[in-house]
């Protein structure tokens, strides 16, 4: 079955295809639509997936899904949350955000947090269907590992001393928030 992704996020892309055990997902730019920019303006991670989802359904009529994730940071009152993406402001980088997250935890004890994505699905006929994944775990006093996607670096799942990034992406789709939404929208596709 052919699925619409509708993200231009490759990190994202690369844990999607192996959760759905199918390289038959395709995003914007791969089927022509090149400057796909969707403004994640909505107060919730679902009303941001079902507007990346539906601007996407709306130019192709073809199933689309979309994942929205936050990291919500208990001492910070859930910050960044819905705002994780330009936590640190207008076109910051994964560093930026990771640098300014670490800073506001300096005197915090509490360093609980927890991922949460949704995805939205749109099908053919423009019903659309939500699936929600935590992970709970904590942030680190330092950056461990090498992937520079997201927060990952300064993640530590619990039950475990690795942070995300320390974990290859099959470690990490064994347990991750994606993972976990994602496991319910392949039972609901039945793949
Ligand atoms: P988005 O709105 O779903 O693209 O996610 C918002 C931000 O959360 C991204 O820009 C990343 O910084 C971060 N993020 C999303 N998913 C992950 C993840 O799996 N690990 C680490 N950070 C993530």
């Amino acid at each position: 079955m052919e699925l619409l992704f509708a993200s231009g996020n490759k990190d994202k892309l690369i844990e999607v295809k192996k959760l759905l055990s199918s390289e038959d997902i395709k995003m914007p730019q791969d089927i022509g639509i090149t400057n796909f920019e969707v403004v994640e303006d909505g107060e919730t991670l679902k009303d941001n997936a079902y507007k990346k989802a539906y601007a996407l359904y709306k130019l192709t009529g073809k199933p689309v899904f979309s994942d929205d994730t936050g990291l919500f940071v208990k001492a910070l009152d859930n910050r960044p949350g819905v705002y994780s993406h330009r936590y640190a402001g207008e076109n910051c980088s994964y560093q930026d955000n990771r640098d300014k997250l670490l800073r506001e935890l300096k005197d915090k004890d509490d360093r609980s947090a927890c991922f949460k994505t949704v995805i939205a699905y749109i099908d053919e006929n423009g019903h659309d269907s939500y699936f929600e994944g935590i992970l709970e775990g904590s942030i680190s006093e330092i950056e461990k590992g090498s992937g520079e996607f997201g927060y990952d670096k300064i993640f530590i799942p619990t039950d475990t001393d690795l942070s995300l990034a320390q974990m290859t992406t099959e470690e990490k789709n064994q347990i991750s928030h994606r993972a976990r939404a994602m496991q319910k929208f392949k039972e609901f596709l039945n793949l």
